[in-house]
């Protein structure tokens, strides 16, 4: 690789710098400890020592050694190995892994079969092991090439991560073109890290964006839907997404969310104050330690947009209920060509929508139903946050729902039936519909010739 600075190792003392042993999760130190035990060299790297340089509190530790795969794995029990691209170790302590890299080599010019490029420059394998220095500039931003030497609790750097991490700054090591080339999601990663830490992507590696972030297409999108987790529900989603924007890399990633937005403008968009608030719900939540489910902020995402086509299928002859699924449908398989949806979460988001018009209706029936119904918190909580951006008329029938919850049974059976039953729909409105449906049926575009009609 071309790396645009020579590389000067740069040693600094554990008394010259504020990463404490104590710092260090109790299962990384064993992990560390046991590799340098066995003669093997072991390193923190990545995001546990920027964050604890930065005086944050690290979302996971990874380990960086020149152990192989085979090596590490006999060294420990609660080993698993993982991935094709990039063959890793997992030590795994209950719910906390420890994962650990072996010190990757450079791919280039090399005939190794356990390497490899394709046309546009995009790694596709990347398994040829090296040195620590070559470990150090296949990273990608300076200030996550930064090794904790667990042997003396010295910090190595070969590329000045120290200074940008004391200036502020994202830079990416090597050419920011080649790196962005081989592997485009490295512009997503700048953005939450820029979103998460208050930094600045450096000029280059901030204009190139612009210029090369249709390259994102090429990339899987089980993948895209891993990134776009970790960018909302990383604890700075508001940042993420408000950056995501300026940089136009939202409206690839979702494309109807972003279209509604420009339709109405920003002032008037009630998908960004929806989006917006509940970014700012999910990194409160988050910061109190609280847990949050990522279908729960798609559901949000794609609100609107379901909404839109909801209303385009009751147009076409459409009853409510109907639309709703057809639209819940529709929407969801759109999106799948951009970020997948793993098939509990869609479930999930589906139930959500379906559940808001039983809870703004609620009957005598089926209001106890919907009390009990596994997703009533999501669905619940999905209308109060759209009573609080703007649905004021929700505000009664959220109280009442708030209400309900603190009721005892016989209370709650009491409050229910005080309700109205269901509206009927009379025979001949029933029927002028189905007449109306049968002939509009076949205007209706096919949905499964649009792209990405995989699964719903
Ligand atoms: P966090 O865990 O807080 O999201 P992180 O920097 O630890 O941030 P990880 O995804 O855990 O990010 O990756 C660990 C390290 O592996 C990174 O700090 C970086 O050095 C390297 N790395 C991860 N993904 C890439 C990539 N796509 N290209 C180059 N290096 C990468
Ligand atoms: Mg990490």
């Amino acid at each position: 690789m071309t790396i645009n600075k020579t590389i000067k190792k740069t040693i600094i003392r554990q008394n010259e710098h504020s990463i404490a042993r104590d710092d260090i999760s109790k299962n990384a130190l064993k992990v560390l400890y046991r590799l340098k035990d066995a003669g093997y060299q072991a390193y923190l790297v990545g995001g546990g020592v920027r964050d604890l340089l930065l005086g944050k509190k690290p979302k996971d530790f990874d380990v960086a050694t020149d152990a192989h795969p085979d090596e590490i794995k006999a060294l420990f029990r609660n080993c698993r190995l993982i991935g094709r691209r990039f063959r890793l170790a997992h030590i795994l302590f209950g719910r906390d892994v420890i994962e650990v890299a072996t010190f990757r080599g450079p791919h280039e010019g090399g005939t190794s079969p356990h390497a490899g490029k394709n046309e546009e420059g995009r790694i596709i394998r990347d398994n040829v092991y090296g040195s620590l220095e070559e470990d150090a500039i296949r990273r990608d931003f300076t200030v996550n090439a930064l090794y904790y030497n667990i042997r003396d609790d010295s910090i190595v750097d070969f590329t000045g991560g120290m200074q940008d991490l004391h200036n502020k700054v994202l830079r990416m090591i090597g050419d920011v073109s080649t790196r962005y080339r081989e592997d485009p999601v490295r512009m997503l990663r700048a953005v939450r890290f820029a979103a998460k830490l208050d930094f600045t992507i450096e000029p280059e590696a901030h204009q190139l964006i612009f210029e090369l972030k249709e390259l994102l297409d090429g990339i899987p999108v089980a993948r895209l839907f891993d990134e776009t987790v970790k960018l909302f529900q990383g604890g700075y989603g508001l940042n993420c997404f408000r950056l995501l924007r300026r940089y136009q890399l939202f409206e690839l990633l979702f494309p109807l969310t972003e279209a509604l937005i420009k339709e109405t403008g920003e002032q008037n968009s009630a998908t960004l104050k929806l989006v917006e608030q509940a970014l700012i719900n999910t990194d409160e939540r988050i910061a109190q330690g609280k847990s949050v489910n990522p279908a729960f902020f798609m559901a949000v995402l794609l609100w609107y947009p379901m909404q839109d086509y909801k209303n385009r299928f009751i147009e076409r002859g459409q009853h409510e209920v109907e639309a709703l699924i057809s639209a819940s449908r529709e929407v969801i398989t759109r999106q799948q060509a951009h970020t997948s949806i793993p098939k509990r979460f869609s479930m999930m988001m589906r139930d959500i929508w379906h559940m808001q018009s039983q809870l703004q209706h609620p009957t005598k029936k089926r209001a106890l139903r919907t009390l009990t119904n596994k997703r009533f918190r999501a669905g619940y909580d999905f209308l109060l946050l759209r009573e609080s951006v703007g649905e004021h008329e929700l505000k009664a029938i959220c109280d009442w729902w708030t209400d309900i919850q603190t009721r005892s049974p016989e209370e709650q059976e009491q409050m229910c039936s005080e309700l109205g039953g269901p509206k009927r729909r009379r025979g001949a409105d029933k029927s002028r519909r189905r007449k109306k449906r049968k002939a509009v049926k076949l205007t209706v575009e096919p949905v499964s010739s649009q792209p990405g009609n995989t699964q719903a």
